[in-house]
């Protein structure tokens, strides 16, 4: 019998009141079900507002640095569960297990930092103009966040969200992604554990348009955070605006890599290799532009081939495999329509470009790694989101114009530059337009110290991890005390 999983509503394991299930599979054998799990709609959505409602003022009495210790606590259970953490999450999604480690570590590493806030969480005191005034400034919670997060990180993104909220002093409903309910499951368990009061933290699984769209529009829901696709997050930057609430959206992205004439080649395919195909290229980060110097471009570009049609494709699972599957099959279908895309456009297909086949890879959604040359920078393979295992390279004829390339994007989320001339390192960082910058690594890897997000059609300016955070979820008071 597959297991059913509730929601979490108030510190209770609750069904759906739509008396629906969906069932979640796994992308790398798509006939293995893993959960049945609640498909919640607009009644399931006003129960958890509720509740995260009415334990808003509890929480936000609750001393910051006690809210820091049940975080701790909850540090310390992500510690416990790693492995068997990290396998849910390559099962549910489809990364190798060395990348869903490092997912729950990523989640560890920011429930420790974030913490520790709720003994600092500084404001100001200021010399008063006046005489016999004290002047200071203070951080106030929001109230209720809602969370709608994506697949692609399981655990990162919704810990990026969820522990900054509570430790700021909000309470919290989550939606996640419908492809990876088991992962938040998995939180929201050891939330639990942790002694999180009923009501902090609350739980919807289900679809966008019936638990996403009715949540990001409650009235009683202060502000949203969501991670995702750009077309979503239009969608619900529109539904916030009209009813004045704020909200954060990390979103997608088109990041390339720049290789000059004098950089450690060796070095740059390493960078590309773990950017264009780790996680199967479905990072937000991932690399799928290389902006090259035409007098290594041929070069690289065969390094490159090679080594892409050495990596080992299969279930996550086993610590030998390279890369696994696409999330499922509609993502499969995007990623080749695009590779058609770019046939059509007129870009030189070099290795891969079709669904990847054999005994242990036809029942998931496997794509082979492919690899794209003569794209030019206006293609529509340069310039929109794949999210798959696809890269393009473009050549180019100096720094000024690799930068102007990459520049050349709606996007604005990570970039990286292999170059052993210090200066151009730093005029990269101060001209190219991205939220992140890399030098001499890959676009992806983020440290949960410094904040993380991106610019243009990336985000709307708001950052998560780091002390960032803070800012995104909570508000200043400035206090006036006559005395
Ligand atoms: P998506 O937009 O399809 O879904 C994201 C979430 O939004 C899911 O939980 C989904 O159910 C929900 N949703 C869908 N329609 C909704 C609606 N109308 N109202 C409210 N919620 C709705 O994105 P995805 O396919 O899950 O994720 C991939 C995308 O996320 C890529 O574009 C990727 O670049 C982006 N991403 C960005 C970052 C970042 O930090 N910038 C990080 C990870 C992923």
């Amino acid at each position: 019998m597959t297991k059913e999983y509730k929601n979490y509503i108030n510190g209770k394991w609750v069904a759906s009141s739509s008396g629906e299930i969906f069932e979640n599979t796994n992308p790398a054998n798509c006939n293995e079900v893993l959960g049945r799990f609640q498909k919640s709609n607009k009644k399931d959505v006003d129960k958890a507002v509720a509740a995260a409602a009415k334990a808003k003022k509890m929480w936000r009495e609750t001393p910051a640095p006690k809210r820091g210790e049940i975080m701790y606590k909850v540090a310390e259970l992500l510690v416990k569960h790693k492995e068997s953490l990290a396998q849910d999450m390559t099962k549910e999604m489809g990364k190798i297990i060395a990348e869903t480690r490092g997912d729950v570590q990523e989640a560890i590493d920011l429930t420790y930092f974030a913490a520790g806030e709720g003994r600092r969480m500084a404001g100001e005191t200021v010399p008063s103009e006046l005489k016999n005034k004290f002047a200071m400034s203070v951080r106030m919670p929001l109230g209720v966040v809602a969370c709608v997060t994506p697949w692609n990180f399981p655990l990162a993104i919704p810990s990026w969200k969820l522990i900054p909220a509570l430790i700021c002093g909000n309470t919290a409903v989550i939606k996640p992604a419908e492809d990876t309910p088991l992962t938040v499951v998995n939180f929201m368990n050891i939330f639990e554990k942790a002694g999180l009061p009923p009501g902090v933290v609350n739980m919807v699984t289900g679809f966008g348009p019936d638990a996403g769209a009715p949540l990001v529009e409650h009235k009683d829901v202060d502000m949203v955070s969501f991670t995702g696709s750009t077309q979503t997050g239009a969608g619900i930057a529109s539904a916030c605006a009209q009813r004045m609430k704020q909200y954060s959206l990390e979103m997608g992205g088109k990041n390339a890599i720049i290789i000059m004439d004098d950089a450690n080649l060796s070095l740059a395919l390493e960078g590309v290799m773990f950017g264009a195909f780790g996680t199967t290229g479905q990072r937000c980060t991932a690399c799928s532009r290389v902006v090259i110097h035409k007098k290594v471009a041929k070069k690289f570009t065969d390094m490159l081939v090679e080594r892409a049609k050495k990596l080992k494709l299969g279930n996550g699972l086993d610590e030998k495999v390279d890369m696994g599957p696409l999330i499922n099959d509609k993502a499969r279908e995007k990623v080749h329509r695009y590779v058609q895309i770019g046939k059509d456009e007129g870009a030189k297909l070099l290795t891969g470009g079709n669904y990847a086949n054999g005994k242990v890879l036809k029942n998931g959604w496997f794509y082979q790694p492919t690899v794209f040359a003569d794209v030019d920078s206006k293609m529509r393979i340069a310039q929109e989101e794949i999210f798959g295992p696809v890269v393009g390279v473009i050549a180019c004829s100096s720094f000024e114009e690799a930068v102007d390339i990459v520049n050349d994007s709606s996007y604005g989320l990570s970039s990286a530059i292999y170059t052993q001339d210090v200066n151009r390192a730093f005029k990269a960082i101060e001209t190219l337009e991205t939220g992140l910058t890399y030098v001499n690594a890959s676009t992806i890897g983020a440290e949960i110290q410094l904040p993380f997000g991106g610019i243009k059609g990336t985000g709307n300016g708001h950052r998560e991890v780091g002390i960032a955070a803070l800012e995104t979820f909570s508000e200043w008071k400035s206090v006036f005390v006559d005395y």
